[in-house]
This record gives structure tokens, C-alpha cells and sequence, in this order.
């Protein structure tokens, strides 16, 4: 539990470091760290809360769910902030929108998933017009079993949801890239992807970049990603080690 404290710190440093890095036109905000609490425990969410960490990411529905309505969670982290980054499916909407502190779900692929959250974020709201954060993950690398929509398709579904869906805010965009990219061959190709649709977004929509965060980097690259424009990574490993199997923790739930 100490090493968690310890293990953030040294990131929240490591992040401080590769923001100086940064190019000039990159250096409007601070980079926010969401800690990927996935298949770890209660206990360890709450020393990560306890150590100064506010925003965490979920991947699965389910398991939110439970941890949202946990004890010891709801007692000791009253101002947490959940980020959903997992592969979000259309009958799962109305259940992930009871989720209390719902900061934002970052992997709005289709205009489908798009009209969903659109159209159910009323029924849950708790002010009238509080807006559902909302980031469209983008499926940079190309590969097939990732979620993201296509990049040839970004333009048209933040269109989409910019001119058709009042009940969400478009906050940004977000990838997950390819695994396991040697940083010793350049700036990770995903990256700049993501960096290009931003741009083609000011291009043509007119958004100010400075309103389109870019989420993108994980344990093994987040400084890069941070140098290049990062304005959220997403890290799990580097703060709780090893992830158990999804299989292990239901035993221990027993
Ligand atoms: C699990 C996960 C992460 C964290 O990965 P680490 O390598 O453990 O830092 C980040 N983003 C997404 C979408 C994930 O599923």
C-alpha cells in the first residue's frame, strides 16, 4: 500500500518532467494521470485516493458498478472521479449511467453509441443541464480488434454529436495504439494520429485545439505521449503492478 503512494509520486514526477518537454503551443494545461484501477481491489483505489489520486479508469460495466456501490469506496473517496475506458456496448447505456461520480466516458466509437448516451443522460442527470462527458476513441493503429471508430470516420461522428447531441460534451479524442511500440523507432505512429485528427477537427469544424484533449499513453510510453500533447494518460501498472485475471478476483469475492 505504501509502494502505491510511492509509486505515484514517481509518476506524478516523471509527468511533471515530460511536460517541460513540451513544445511551446503544447503547454496550455497540466496533464491529468488517471490511475486504470481494472481487476484491482477496493483497498488499493483507496490508498491510491488517500495518496492525492482523483481520477480513475474502469473497464468494465459490471465491475464499476460494484465498485462504485463499495463500502469502503463510497465512505473514503467521496470526490472521486471514474473515466470509463472500456468498450462501451448499447445495452449497457442506461446501467452506466446510474454510476455516482461519472466524470467522463472516453470511448464513444459510433453515432449509434452516440444517440444512446444522448438520449438517456436526461433520465439521470442531476441538474438540467449538466452535459455527459464524452471523448470519441479513435482506432489509430487500424488493427481489427480494437474498438475505435475508423480514422476516415472521426470527423463526421464528432460532427454528429456536435450538431445532434445537446445532452454531450465533446471533450476529445482518445486511442489506445498498438502494443508493445519500441519508442527507439520515433514518435509512437499512433500518437501522431491522433495529434493529425485533432488538427483536421480545428481544420474543419473550427474547435479550438485547446478544447480537444487528446488521451492517449499507457505505463510503458506515457512520457512520450506527454511530450508530444498528452493531456490525460491512462496508467495502471506502473501504479498497482501486475493486473490479477478477471477470473482470480471473482474467487476472492467469494
Ligand atoms: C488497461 C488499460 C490501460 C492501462 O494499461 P497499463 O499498461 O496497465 O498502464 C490504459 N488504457 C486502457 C484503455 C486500458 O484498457
Amino acid at each position: 500500500m505504501a509502494e502505491i503512494a510511492a509509486n505515484l509520486k514517481l509518476i506524478y514526477n516523471k509527468i511533471s518532467h515530460a511536460a517541460t518537454k513540451r513544445t511551446s503551443e503544447h503547454r496550455y494545461y497540466e496533464p491529468r494521470l488517471v490511475a486504470v484501477s481494472k481487476l484491482h481491489s477496493a483497498e488499493l483505489i483507496v490508498s491510491a485516493y488517500e495518496a492525492g489520486q482523483r481520477h480513475f479508469g474502469e473497464n468494465y460495466v459490471n465491475e464499476l458498478m460494484e465498485k462504485t456501490s463499495n463500502q469502503l469506496i463510497l465512505e473514503k473517496c467521496k470526490e472521486i472521479k471514474w473515466h470509463f475506458i472500456g468498450s462501451l456496448q448499447r445495452n449497457k447505456v442506461t446501467k452506466i449511467l446510474t454510476v455516482p461520480n461519472l466524470y467522463i466516458i472516453e470511448t464513444v466509437n459510433s453515432d449509434k453509441l452516440a444517440n444512446a448516451l444522448n438520449n438517456s443522460w436526461p433520465r439521470f442527470r442531476k441538474s438540467d443541464d449538466s452535459k455527459l462527458n464524452i471523448m470519441v476513441q479513435v482506432n489509430t493503429s487500424g488493427e481489427k480488434e480494437k474498438h475505435g471508430c475508423d480514422i476516415t470516420e472521426v470527423l463526421t461522428l464528432v460532427k454528429h454529436i456536435i450538431n445532434n447531441c445537446d445532452n454531450l460534451k465533446f471533450v476529445g479524442l482518445m486511442t489506445i495504439g498498438m502494443y508493445g511500440y519500441d519508442t527507439a523507432n520515433g514518435p509512437n505512429p499512433d500518437f501522431l494520429c491522433l495529434i493529425k485528427c485533432r488538427e483536421k477537427i480545428n481544420d474543419e469544424l473550427g474547435i479550438d485545439i485547446k478544447n480537444i484533449e487528446l488521451s492517449m499513453g499507457m505505463s510503458t510510453d506515457y512520457e512520450q505521449a506527454i511530450e508530444l500533447g498528452s493531456t490525460s494518460v491512462r496508467i495502471g501498472t506502473a501504479i498497482f503492478g501486475n493486473r490479477p485475471q478477471k477470473n482470480t478476483l471473482k474467487e476472492e469475492k467469494n
